[in-house]
């Protein structure tokens, strides 16, 4: 079989803050349509790495290359590269003064230059993907956190990136609510977006990841399908941390 278009290539990633070495030495390269879930215990660098992947923090040391563009390289316009490049947080992080809808138009309107038409039929879109098409005159205080981040997907989904990011999505939800995230997640996946994805949700790791990676120290300890990673934990460190949220 061809090479699969790798999306993002990351070599020897270092990043510190300070005297701490978060980061220590980090290789990776992630293709299009992979779903790639890391695992690891607190403080392990998880956030850091995927905020590195957009720039949200510069890293100290190696390359990332995303869609072709050397980010480390301080001539990529970092904007650019952003806007194929979706984000979603624990926390949603909506305009709490603007109703759903707006807050999905917001930035193709104002960094992709849609008309105010074309980006309305796109959010409804969206939120109709999402099962929010109902909501989308309310402001965000009237939803559950579930809701909210399902509109922050869909948010995040109005740029048509082509990478997605998710940082501990369900981490601040209701267990009552996991799930209907999780389900919009795995239709992404479905559909063939590329996506990077931090969560303690292990059945969904092993249902949805084509390859888990498991961080600890600042290092890729040990990756590999959900079934090696998950079943057959090969290290001390991922045996411990599966055991802890299992
Ligand atoms: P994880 O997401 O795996 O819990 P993080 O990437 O958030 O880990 O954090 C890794 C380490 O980096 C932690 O010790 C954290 O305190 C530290 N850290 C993260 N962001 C910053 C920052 N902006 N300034 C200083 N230290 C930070
Ligand atoms: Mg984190």
């Amino acid at each position: 079989m061809a090479d699969k278009t790798v999306k993002v290539h990351v070599s020897n990633l270092k990043k510190s803050f300070g005297k701490l070495e978060v980061l220590k030495d980090i290789s990776m390269d992630i293709h299009e349509g992979e779903v790639v879930v890391l695992l690891g215990p607190s403080g392990s660098g998880k956030s850091t790495f995927l905020r590195c992947l957009n720039q949200l923090e510069i890293a100290t040391e190696g390359e990332i290359i995303v869609d072709g563009n050397n980010i480390t390289d301080k001539h990529t316009d970092i904007n650019k590269v952003r806007e194929n490049i979706g984000m979603v947080f624990q926390h949603f992080n909506l305009f709490p003064h603007k109703t759903v809808l707006e807050n999905i138009m917001l930035a193709p309107v104002e960094l992709k230059k849609m008309t105010k038409e074309q980006a309305k039929e796109k959010g409804l879109q969206l939120l109709k993907r999402v099962g929010m098409f109902d909501k989308a005159d309310v402001y965000p205080n009237m939803l559950s956190g579930g809701q909210k981040q399902r509109v922050a997907i869909a948010r995040a989904l109005a740029m048509s990136p082509d990478i997605m990011l998710f940082d501990e999505p369900t981490s601040a939800l209701d267990p009552e609510m996991v799930g209907e995230v999780l389900n919009v997640m795995k239709e992404l996946a479905a559909d063939g977006m590329t996506m990077v994805i931090v969560t303690h949700e292990i059945g969904f790791a092993r249902e949805v990841a084509d390859r888990v990676v498991f961080m600890d120290g600042g290092y890729i300890v040990e990756q590999g399908t959900p079934e090696e990673v998950i079943r057959n934990p090969k290290e001390a460190r991922t045996i411990d941390f599966l055991n802890k949220v299992l």
